[in-house]
């Protein structure tokens, strides 16, 4: 069924079939692409980084990085292209988040897990203390 939806690039009201992103958008990306995959494929390119491709090219920085996340373009043939990292803005070439910050996400979930062990041991030794104490009563 039909869905209309707002085009994530130009905002513009469009019949949503397979993309985010309206048919004049999807043209104009395609084309951009061709742009830089031209450009790429000749030798000296290759080693281009996003800021020449971007000098060279005109195409947005921020669609390079799409690409490079949608694989079209290959880090493996173009070494010097990244894109940013989520947390940190660090250049990566796959995943959403850099090495440093999957370690340190890593690093903060243990640390959370340990507090939470800490503050249910406290929890528990409390209902422990409150039993003790209502035995006593009884006893009593
Ligand atoms: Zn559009
Ligand atoms: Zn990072």
């Amino acid at each position: 069924m039909a869905e209309l939806a707002n085009c994530e690039r130009c905002n513009r009201v469009f019949v949503k079939q397979f993309r985010e992103i309206c048919d004049t958008c999807y043209k104009k990306e395609e084309d951009d692409f061709k742009t830089v995959y031209t450009f790429l494929r000749k030798r000296e390119n290759r080693t281009a980084t996003i800021g020449q491709i971007v000098a060279a090219t005109d195409v947005d920085e921020h669609l390079l990085h799409k690409f490079i996340r949608e694989k079209r373009l290959q880090p493996s043939q173009f070494p010097n292209i990244s894109y940013p990292c989520e947390r940190c803005g660090g250049p990566i070439t796959e995943g959403n988040i850099c090495e440093d910050c999957q370690t340190q996400l890593k690093e903060d979930l243990v640390q959370h897990e340990a507090e939470e062990s800490i503050q249910e041991k406290a929890l528990n030794e409390a209902k422990e203390t409150t039993y003790y104490a209502k035995g006593e009563w009884k006893k009593g």
